[in-house]
């Protein structure tokens, strides 16, 4: 038997959805609706860490390979305040450029069959009337999830920093987190390259920053001057580059059921996820490996293979988003970590989320636990 399916949004987790699903089961119909052109691409490079290239390569080992060959990597984590760089050793990381990772999935998807439509939004029609499984995968502010928000018991808070998605051309040696702090506040940036030349800089700062500095009056381009003249150092004087690169606080969005009728969710339509974490496009595409690998399990029986992807996935999801809460909070309490010394900082960075443990750290990390143990800054508090 054949199934019809058809996906809303042709972000990472839709793509490589359909990519799966058609390569399993040529004999289905995958279709996949986006509402941008096939090239457009809002943001700039994403980050992968090593653990989550592996966790990938239990999807597809070859797309994986694929990626690899655009990505730039790096094993070191930098963490820089009070002017001073930290080195944290045996950190790897990978980025790519999102229209990369786009473009070489959309490629994977037209080479095996997948029928896709770029320019098209869904917005009022019921698309799930017409196939036999709908994938939500139209991201943080889905509509196919918002129309059904009471059965999916979709829930929204919107947290407390404020943050904006620019690049630079300046091509940074490693995964680096800078921290400034001024008179009018303190700025965060995470900083990371994603092609020889280009770096991605996810620019932050605290409720209290965002009212000191008076970037709360300023328009978007000011926001972008101003953060510009804070950082002008560590940019190297470059400027930053905007795309749609808008100031706004995050939305995390949690639904208390992952199903309803045909309908499923992945990605960050089913849970947005903390870029401080870094895994957001990572948890997109697992979701899709996992909702794969249930169809796969439950063959035709669409509810068994929901109900198992649900089961399987949520215990998983949980442990990273609980993570993740531990990161945003570290991150809306920066201002009171501003007198630790550059290493003190470093080490609380490390150990935010509890994933990370001193033990895992004395592991991974040698060279700077053996610097912290120079400087006699305890591992375990
Ligand atoms: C500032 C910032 C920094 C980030 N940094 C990282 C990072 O370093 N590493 C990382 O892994 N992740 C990062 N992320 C997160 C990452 O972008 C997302 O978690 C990831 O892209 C989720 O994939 P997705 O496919 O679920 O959703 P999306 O990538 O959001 O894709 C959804 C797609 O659906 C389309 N769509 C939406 N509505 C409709 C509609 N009605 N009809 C048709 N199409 C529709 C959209 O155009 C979009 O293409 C970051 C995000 C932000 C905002």
């Amino acid at each position: 038997m054949s199934l019809k399916i058809k996906v809303v949004g042709g972000g990472p987790a839709g793509l490589f959805f359909c990519y799966l699903m058609k390569k399993s089961f040529p004999n289905y119909q995958v279709e996949i609706v986006e509402q941008n052109p096939a090239d457009a691409t809002y943001g700039f490079g994403v980050v992968f860490s090593g653990r989550a290239l592996s966790f990938l390569k239990q999807g597809d080992a070859s797309v994986v390979e694929r990626l690899k060959s655009n990505m730039q990597s790096w094993s070191d984590q930098h963490i820089v305040h009070k002017g001073q760089k930290v080195i944290i050793d045996g950190n790897s990381f990978s980025a790519i450029a999102r229209i990369t990772l786009l473009k070489e999935l959309q490629a994977l998807c037209r080479d095996i069959g997948v029928e896709m439509t770029f320019g098209k939004r869904i917005e009022s029609e019921y698309p799930e009337d017409d196939c036999d499984i709908l994938v939500a995968a139209d991201g943080a502010n889905s509509v196919t999830r918002d129309r059904y928000a009471t059965e999916f018991q979709t829930q929204v808070q919107e947290l407390e920093n404020y943050f904006s998605w620019y690049g630079v051309e300046t091509p940074y040696d490693a995964h680096t987190l800078t921290f400034i702090q001024q008179d009018d506040g303190v700025y965060c940036g995470h900083h990371y390259r994603y092609t020889p030349a280009m770096s991605t800089m996810v620019a932050e700062v605290d409720e209290q920053t965002w009212v000191s500095s008076g970037m709360q009056g300023m328009s978007n381009d000011e926001r972008q001057i101003h953060f510009q003249n804070v950082f002008k150092e560590t940019l190297d004087g470059k400027p930053l580059v905007s795309n749609r690169s808008t100031w706004q606080r995050w939305r995390l969005v949690k639904n208390g059921k992952w199903h309803h009728k045909n309908i499923v969710l992945i990605g960050d339509a089913q849970r947005s996820a903390h870029p401080s974490i870094g895994s957001g496009t990572r948890l997109a595409m697992e979701d899709a490996i996992d909702l794969w690998r249930a169809l796969q399990t439950a063959g035709t029986d669409i509810q068994t293979a929901f109900e198992q992807y649900e089961k399987h996935r949520r215990p998983i999801r949980e442990k990273l988003n609980s993570a993740a809460e531990k990161s945003i909070a570290w991150y809306e309490d920066i201002a009171k970590k501003m007198s630790l010394s550059p290493e003190e900082l470093a080490l609380d960075y490390m150990l935010r989320t509890g994933l990370m443990t001193p033990q895992r750290l004395a592991q991974d990390s040698p060279t700077f636990v053996a610097r912290l143990a120079e400087l006699g800054v305890p591992l375990a508090s």
